[in-house]
């Protein structure tokens, strides 16, 4: 089952001068989720409701998620394919506990590379 999509960015007013764009339109959707919340505004029954509280959710939070960020299926993706074994070196710097047998002096194992990543990720 696909956990994520793409579709096109939601048309909001725009917000108050001086505010970025992306964080006007994503203030703008979190006010709909207030309104929502506490009952001001409702949508269909409360299946439906909270379908689109969570679709509203979700589209503010992509808005300010910064461009270059993974989405969340990426380093879960990265996070299954580590494999939690440490890296094991022979003579040459290749290593062979992960299949990387002609690493040159200085470069990483790209498994100890992506559990760095995820390290820094804070995932
Ligand atoms: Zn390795």
């Amino acid at each position: 089952m696909l956990t994520t999509i793409t579709i096109p960015r939601p048309h909001v007013p725009t917000g108050p001068l001086g505010v970025h764009e992306d964080r006007a339109d994503a203030d703008y959707l979190r006010a709909v989720i207030s309104k929502i919340d506490t009952g001001y505004t409702r949508v269909g029954g409360s299946g439906v409701t909270a379908m689109i509280r969570s679709l509203v959710a979700d589209a503010a939070e992509a808005l300010e998620t910064p461009p270059n960020a993974p989405g969340r299926d990426i380093v879960q993706l990265v996070r299954d394919l580590i494999d939690p074994d440490e890296c094991w070196f022979d003579h040459n710097g290749g290593c062979q506990a992960h299949g990387y047998f002609s690493l040159q002096p200085g470069e990483l194992c790209p498994n100890a590379e992506a559990k760095a990543w995820i390290s820094e990720m804070g995932a």
